[in-house]
């Protein structure tokens, strides 16, 4: 077993994408790991995920880090853009591959069984007259467990989940899985808290931890919001509390979600985050997911 000599300096961070305005679940995900990081005396990090501009909206991380700002979420460190972090990404692939942990693969899509989980076709070796395209990571079929401090002990396989999975995709890029990891250690971050929706990354991530000998972070993760009907919160139907509420209720519903509603009287965003923070009690966060009552019109 690892020791992690800096369990008591609590590092949290919040990681959003770039992909559009901040929406209500990310709001959920903010606040629940900044509270978690006050309550434990710790620093909270922001840093934006750009390392896929197909998937990118200019000028959203401005967007949203003024959005944060409202809900009084500020970082204790200087923000951090994934994408200026390239050099240490590409190191931990090549690693991976001095290691033997990743092989180059030739597959594109459409070679792949219609489940997606990669079959091993290049493990050992391109077939002759293919072409690498991505790099993938190799996986041992075994669960690898972890006590998730809100959803509780969880195991998954990923050799059951993808197989061997991307850690360079065909279009150069760094994979989502590979550059949170080597992030997140390099923040030294003790303890990733963030939405149930990346739960099924979470084994995927460990094991990456493990093959680049990086100490591994703790894993918390929070509710998922739905509407009424229990669907995951739509982004572009307009009922985003975000765009329909001053801050002021978009907090509220989020510390609702979060099992830390305050009380009514508390009608600014500063009081109520103040209170949150005076009577946070982690064990009281629901693991979900949790609906959010939105008035229609
Ligand atoms: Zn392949």
């Amino acid at each position: 077993m690892s020791v992690k000599t800096s369990k008591s300096a609590y590092r949290g961070r919040f990681a959003p994408s770039p992909t559009g305005e901040l929406h209500f679940g990310s709001l959920v995900a903010a606040v629940g790991s900044f509270l978690r990081a006050r309550a434990r005396g710790g620093r909270w990090l922001i840093r934006i995920e750009d390392i896929d501009p197909p998937r990118e909206v200019p000028g959203a991380a401005a967007s949203q880090l003024r959005t944060l700002a409202t809900f009084g979420l500020v970082p204790d460190e200087p923000v951090m853009f994934q994408s200026r972090l390239a050099d240490r990404h590409r190191q931990a692939v090549q690693q991976l591959m001095e290691t033997g942990h990743a092989f180059p693969c030739a597959c594109s899509r459409r070679d792949l069984p219609a489940d997606g989980i990669y079959p091993g076709t290049c493990r050992n070796g391109i077939a002759a007259g293919k072409t690498a395209r991505s790099i993938r990571v190799r996986v041992a079929d075994e669960a690898i467990e972890f006590c998730d401090g809100i959803q509780g002990l969880q195991s998954h396989n990923p050799a059951r989940q993808t197989g061997d999975f991307i850690i360079r995709r065909a279009d150069g890029l760094i994979a989502y899985q590979l550059a949170v990891v080597v992030d997140d250690a390099a923040s030294s971050i003790t303890e990733v808290v963030r939405g149930a929706d990346l739960i099924d990354s979470t084994a995927r991530q460990l094991h990456l931890y493990r093959c680049l000998g990086l100490a591994e972070p703790d894993h918390a993760h929070l509710p998922l919001v739905v509407d009424e009907n229990g669907n995951k919160l739509s982004k572009s139907s307009g009922a985003d509390p975000i765009l329909r509420y001053p801050p002021a209720i978009a907090l509220r519903l989020a510390l609702r979600v979060l099992g830390h509603e305050p009380p009514a009287a508390l009608r600014s965003a500063a009081s109520q985050l103040e209170w949150a923070g005076r009577n946070w009690q982690f064990e009281k966060i629901p693991a979900g997911p949790a609906a959010i009552g939105v008035q229609p019109g």
